[in-house]
């Protein structure tokens, strides 16, 4: 473990890339194949592989009691070491060093199966003491990597981009063989031993276990829109939950995973039936949203959130709040991942499979030369007459020729109740997990951002009792930096449920203000962005709006000050205070 926590310093140390590729390289050519491999996940920044469904469940706050513990130091030294670093593993590191053992036999394989119990321990008493009996061993530098590992955040400017092209340069490989065969796995520790073993081909699609999603960057209008590509498919822009589908004869036969890569299929039981009526083994992406079976159509975010956040639905909740599966590509089919192919193919594709499909009575307008209109377009389950209607529909796509079409199409759009365009180049091929110009979204505010709450602070009048205001940052590098404050225009329920959550999970409690695990999304609306020396970014906000938690989002996917400063930039009149 000495050895990984030594090459993590030295890569923090550098902000030339080549160089932290370099270093990483010449660290996992220099360990066994087991160390490099578990160093691999470690060094991306988690404690297990993407694709295993293992969480540690040790909290920021949890952690922080425990070093606390073992440093013997009072809550405000404690605090201040926080507040000095920012991080909690290298404030960890200083507060711990006059205490912890200058030596260690400590190894990376003894830190993995630790992090394993960690995950088995049932209870916070139980995974609290074998955090401090892992703690008590390490050196106060191993201590830092350990704490930085748990909290899932390294902060040392390596991306797994990075990690991959590591293993490129240390094996031999190219280091798109090495991206494709990670993508697939979703295991960087495994992607190595197959570089190791110059057998990365070899790597294939782990069905029912998810990949990630390819994500869309935003525009202004319908004319920026057009500066990207000649011919695109335009859909609605649906409100409610991205999902990845995964269809096999043999079981689990239905999975379906949200865009944090959990899995959901308890959430939205009745899509089970209608996603097993496709005769071939799929990997989908489409949205969940809550559906109108009288007017087919798609209903506000507001009306899915009933449903969420519980495991178990009950038939009730099915019946009140009715579900469509809208699915807008396909990842997988016939034995073959199609992630390459243009969106042009995957789009034909996807008619081809709704066609096959045992049991719809129609898919609808598809196409690219569809219109875009909603008429019935179900799959529907063997029972839909007993049971709450339940559909899987494929997504109209339509094609626009100019602004003025796009902007009218638009309008449409929000007439029918969704959210905007999307807007996708239809030579562009799938690439998972990347944001990228391939698809355009476009939504009616003038921007909104997803931040992540890093403090708040009880609230006035009638909400003396409830944290309600929050501070906000956007994401630099691996800096959180806080753009804006506002009063939460969440409901009271949600205010209500965000506080018990930011008690338990308060860093430091200053009073007034509490500073929190940066674990909490929001999206905000604001009428323009700002100069201003009051918050770290430099800019503020005017007037912002939190307009819903996002809970489907983690702290790793909010925009970035490059985001900002863009928005800044394209304002007509920018402004400073
Ligand atoms: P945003 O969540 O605002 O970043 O916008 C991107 C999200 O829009 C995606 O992750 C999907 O959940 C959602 N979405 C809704 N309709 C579509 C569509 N037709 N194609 C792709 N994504 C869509």
């Amino acid at each position: 473990m000495h050895a990984l926590a030594k090459i993590a310093e030295a890569i923090g140390g550098t902000t030339k890339k080549t160089e932290k590729v370099r270093l990483l390289a010449e660290y996992f050519r220099s360990r066994t194949v087991d160390e490099a491999a578990i160093s691999a996940v470690f060094l991306s920044g988690r404690a297990f592989p993407a694709w295993e469904e293992v969480t540690l469940q040790v909290g920021g706050a949890q952690l922080w009691r425990v070093v606390g513990m073992l440093a013997h130091k009072s809550e405000a030294l404690l605090t201040a070491a926080y507040r000095r670093h920012g991080d909690l593993g290298a404030a960890a590191y200083e507060v711990l060093r006059s205490v912890a053992p200058a030596h260690s036999t400590l190894t990376v394989l003894q830190v993995a199966e630790a992090f394993r119990a960690m995950a088995r321990a049932s209870g916070p008493a139980a995974k609290s003491a074998l955090v401090t009996a892992l703690l008590q061993q390490a050196t106060p530098l191993e201590a830092k990597y350990i704490v930085k590992i748990i909290t899932g955040e390294l902060r040392i400017g390596l991306k797994e981009s990075l990690v991959e092209e590591a293993i490129a340069k240390a094996y031999s490989a190219t280091p798109a063989g090495v991206q494709r065969a990670n993508m697939l796995l979703g295991d960087i520790g495994e992607t190595l031993r197959l570089a190791d073993a110059g057998r990365l081909g070899e790597a294939r699609l782990r069905l029912f276990h998810p990949i990630g999603f390819m994500l869309a960057s935003p525009v202004e209008d319908a004319e920026e829109a057009f500066t990207y590509f000649d011919h695109a498919a335009v859909e609605d822009k649906y409100d409610g939950i991205r999902a990845q589908a995964h269809v096999a004869d043999r079981e689990p036969y239905v999975c379906l995973f949200s865009r944090t890569l959990d899995e959901v299929t308890e959430s939205f039981p009745e899509l089970i039936a209608p996603l097993s009526t496709f005769t071939e083994t799929l990997v989908l992406d489409g949205e969940i949203v809550a559906w109108d079976t009288s007017e087919h159509r798609a209903l506000p975010f507001s009306e899915l959130q009933k449903r969420l956040g519980r495991k178990k639905v009950s038939e009730a909740i099915q019946r009140e709040v009715p579900v469509a599966y809208v699915v807008f590509d396909v990842l997988y089919a016939g034995d073959k991942l199609v992630i390459d192919r243009p969106l042009r193919e995957r789009s034909a594709l996807l008619d081809r499979v709704f066609a096959a499909a045992r049991r719809p009575v129609t898919v609808g307008p598809t196409g690219v030369q569809g219109r875009l209109t909603f008429e019935p377009a179900v799959a529907a389950g063997p029972d839909a007459s007993a049971g709450p209607p339940v559909q899987v529909i494929r997504a109209p796509v339509a094609a626009a020729d100019s602004p003025q079409h796009l902007a009218e199409m638009f309008e449409k759009a929000r007439e029918r109740g969704n959210e905007g365009l999307m807007i996708k180049d239809l030579e562009s091929p799938y690439t998972p997990g990347r944001r990228g110009r391939a698809w355009l979204k476009l939504k009616r505010e003038l921007a909104t951002l997803d931040v992540v709450v890093t403090a708040v602070e009880w609230g006035h009048g009638k909400r003396a009792n409830v944290l309600s205001d929050y501070t906000f940052a956007v994401r630099d590098g691996d800096r959180l930096l806080s753009v804006g404050k506002a009063y939460s225009g969440l409901t009271d329920a949600e205010i209500a449920k965000m506080t018990k959550w930011f008690l338990e999970h308060t860093l430091a409690d200053q009073g007034f203000v509490r500073l929190v695990e940066p674990k909490v999304v929001i999206e905000v609306a604001f009428n323009a962005v700002m100069r201003s020396d009051r918050h770290e970014s430099g800019f503020a906000l005017r007037f912002p709006r939190i307009l819903r938690l996002r809970d489907d989002k983690t702290p790793h996917e909010i925009d970035t000050l490059e985001t900002v400063k863009e928005i800044y930039k394209r304002q007509k009149f920018p402004q400073s205070v």
